[in-house]
C-alpha cells in the first residue's frame, strides 16, 4: 500500500518527480553527455555540437560529440556506444526521426534521459524534452517574404498580375520538414488558389517537392529539370527554398540557365540557417532571404535543460501541446527565428554571429 501511495504521489508531482530512478539523480553534476549530431556537411551542426560541448563543459560535465555523416546506421551505432559507455544524458539531432525507437529503448532501460535537439524524434515515448525553434514560424517567414517581395497583399481572383513560383521542401525523414512546408504554404496557398501565384510544374504537394537529406546537389538537379521543362518562354519569379544549402543548388541551376544578369535577374529565393556562404550570397544580391536561427541560443537552451534534468531541478519549457511524436506530446522549448535579407544582415554582425569582415 505504501509503495502504491509513493508511486501515486510521485506521479502527481509530474515531470520534476520523474527524476527518480529514471535519471540517476543521486549523481548530481558530472559525468559525460553524449551529443549525437547528424552531419558536418552543414556549418550549423558543426556550430551546434561545438557550442553544446563548450557549454556542457562549463556546467561541469564531460562531453562525447559524434557526427553521423547523414547515415542512420552510423548514428544508431554512435548512440549505442554512448549507452554502453554509461553516458548520463543523450542530446540527439536525429538523421531520421523515426529510426531511433530501438536504440532509445536501450537508453531508457539504462536510465539515460534523452533531449531531442532541433528535430523531433518520432514514435517513441523515450524522449524527455525537445529544444528547437518555432519551426512553423520559419516557414511562415519564408512564405511571407515571397509575398512581400512580389507585392502580393491580398488574395484577389480578379488580379491581372500573375507570378510564377516553384516549391522545394526539406528531407522527407526530418520531422521539421512538414512544419516548414506547412508554415510557408499557409501564407502562399491563398494566392495559389486565386492564380496570382502559379506553379508551372504543378508540383504543389510536399512529397513532390522534398529533397532527401537536404542535399544541395539533389535540389540543383530538380531545379535544372523544372526550368528546362516549364520555363522555356516564361521566367520563374520566386522559389521557396527551406534551407541555405538547397538555395545554393537552386541558384546554381538558375545561373546555368542564364539567370543572374541585369536583363535577366534571379528570382526571389528564400533560405534558412544564415550560413556564411548564403549570407555572402545575400550581400552579393543573389540569394534573397534566409531565416536566422541562433544556434548558440539553442545550444544554451539544450544545456540548460540537460543540466536541470540531471540536477533534478525544474526543466523550463514553453510549449506542451504542439510536438506530438506519435507516442507522446514532448514538452518543448521553442526559440524565435528571424528573417534576414540584404537590409538587415548587419543584425548578424551586431549579434556577434559573424564579423563584418566575414561578410565582405
Ligand atoms: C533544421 C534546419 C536545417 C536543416 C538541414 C533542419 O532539421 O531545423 O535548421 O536547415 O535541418 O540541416
Amino acid at each position: 500500500v505504501l509503495a502504491t501511495a509513493l508511486v501515486a504521489a510521485l506521479a502527481a508531482c509530474g515531470q520534476e518527480a520523474r527524476g527518480g530512478s529514471r535519471y540517476q539523480p543521486d549523481k548530481g553534476k558530472g559525468g559525460t553527455i553524449g551529443l549525437a549530431m547528424p552531419t558536418k556537411s552543414s556549418e550549423r551542426w558543426i556550430a551546434d555540437g561545438r557550442n553544446m560541448a563548450e557549454q556542457f563543459r562549463k556546467a561541469g560535465y564531460k562531453t562525447d560529440l559524434q557526427y553521423g555523416d547523414d547515415k542512420v546506421e552510423n548514428q544508431v551505432a554512435q548512440i549505442e556506444n554512448m549507452i554502453t559507455k554509461g553516458h548520463r544524458l543523450l542530446v540527439v539531432a536525429a538523421i531520421d526521426g523515426s529510426a531511433l525507437t530501438n536504440v532509445l529503448k536501450r537508453a531508457a532501460d539504462a536510465h539515460i534521459p534523452v533531449i531531442s535537439y532541433d528535430r523531433l524524434i518520432l514514435g517513441t515515448k523515450n524522449v524527455d524534452y525537445y529544444a528547437s525553434f518555432d519551426n512553423e514560424r520559419v516557414g511562415e517567414l519564408q512564405g511571407q517574404y515571397i509575398l512581400d517581395r512580389l507585392g502580393l497583399e491580398k488574395p484577389d481572383e480578379d488580379a491581372d498580375k500573375h507570378y510564377t513560383i516553384e516549391l522545394f521542401a526539406g528531407s522527407p525523414d526530418d520531422n521539421n520538414t512538414k512544419y516548414f512546408w506547412n508554415g510557408a504554404l499557409k501564407k502562399l496557398r491563398p494566392f495559389l488558389k486565386t492564380g496570382q501565384l502559379v506553379v508551372r510544374s504543378k508540383q504543389t504537394k510536399m512529397n513532390q517537392a522534398t529533397t532527401l537529406r537536404w542535399d544541395g546537389g539533389t535540389a540543383q538537379k530538380r531545379m535544372d529539370d523544372l526550368i528546362s521543362k516549364n520555363y522555356g518562354s516564361t521566367d520563374v519569379d520566386a522559389v521557396l527554398s527551406p534551407y541555405d544549402g538547397i538555395s545554393i543548388g537552386i541558384i546554381s541551376a538558375l545561373k546555368s540557365a542564364g539567370y543572374g544578369s541585369k536583363r535577366h535577374p534571379l528570382p526571389v529565393v528564400t533560405g534558412q540557417d544564415a550560413e556564411l556562404a548564403s549570407v555572402k550570397s545575400i550581400v552579393a544580391g543573389e540569394q534573397t532571404q534566409t531565416v536566422f536561427k541562433d544556434t548558440r541560443k539553442l545550444a544554451k537552451q539544450a544545456v540548460r535543460m540537460g543540466d536541470a534534468l540531471l540536477d533534478d531541478k525544474k526543466v523550463e519549457v514553453n510549449n506542451t501541446t504542439d510536438y506530438d511524436n506519435g507516442k507522446k506530446v514532448v514538452p518543448a522549448y521553442l526559440l524565435k527565428p528571424v528573417s534576414v535579407d540584404k537590409s538587415n544582415t548587419g543584425l548578424l554582425v551586431d549579434e556577434g554571429y559573424f564579423t563584418a569582415g566575414q561578410l565582405k
